[in-house]
């Protein structure tokens, strides 16, 4: 081959390959590829070395296990905090009045003559397990939330359906009993539901109710460490 044309020919072939390998940085640094989940250009990266800071996901975990069976479908009648009365109360006729201390969580028309099993809301250790007025049985559990102590109040369950007693300890999950009877001893004349309170502290303090909006303070709401 002469040497001339083969000269141009290779002169030609290299540089189409430096016009094509620049047409393709061009276009590949267009791009945009995912870094730490952000996407960002390729020519950013190419230029600048900037790659974005990776943000940890902010994941709310629920701290409290669920007390019932589809729980968040039964808060139905009364929330923690709401002010009850005989003229106001979702539930009539009404005895008590006053800040609700706790939620109630209402069983499900089928569960009426059915055992409904109470699971504990945490670790913990049972504190008090009695009958008292105005709950039928209950059962006070220690546990932490936060590291801070608080005490768990489980209303109107079956006493008798509860193996364990008072300096036993509790597993979150773990059955404890299940509810009252509709309208007995059990429940202590009420209908058929838990009530579930958390009060701050190790304390034992079972007012459902309190009359000053302030002393609302003593309690927390269990609802908002218990669901996404
Ligand atoms: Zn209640």
């Amino acid at each position: 081959m002469d040497k001339k044309i083969f000269f141009i020919a290779a002169v030609v072939a290299a540089l189409a390959a430096v016009i094509i390998y620049n047409l393709y940085s061009i276009v590949s640094l267009k791009q945009t590829v995912v870094v730490n989940n952000l996407p960002v250009k390729v020519k950013d990266i190419a230029e600048n070395q900037i790659v974005p800071e990776k943000k940890d996901p902010i994941t709310p975990v629920p701290v409290f296990g669920l007390p019932l069976e589809q729980a968040e479908e039964r808060i139905t009648k009364k929330k923690f905090g709401q002010y009850i009365t005989s003229q106001n109360s979702p539930v009539q006729p009404e005895k008590f009045r006053g800040y609700h201390t706790g939620t109630d969580f209402e069983i499900f028309l089928e569960e009426l003559n059915a055992n409904v099993p109470v699971q504990a809301i945490c670790d913990g250790k049972i504190a008090l397990k009695k009958t008292a007025t105005g709950y039928g049985g209950i059962l006070v559990e220690n546990c932490e939330l936060d590291n801070q102590l608080i005490t768990v109040i489980y209303g109107h369950l079956k006493l008798a359906s509860i193996a364990k007693k008072a300096g036993d300890t509790l597993a979150k999950g773990e059955e404890i009993g299940i509810l009252g009877k509709a309208f007995s001893a059990e429940t202590s004349g009420e209908r058929k539901h838990l009530h579930l309170g958390v009060h701050k502290g190790s304390a034992v303090d079972i007012r459902g109710y309190v009359q000053k909006e302030a002393e609302l303070a003593n309690w927390l709401d269990a609802v908002r460490n218990m669901f996404l």
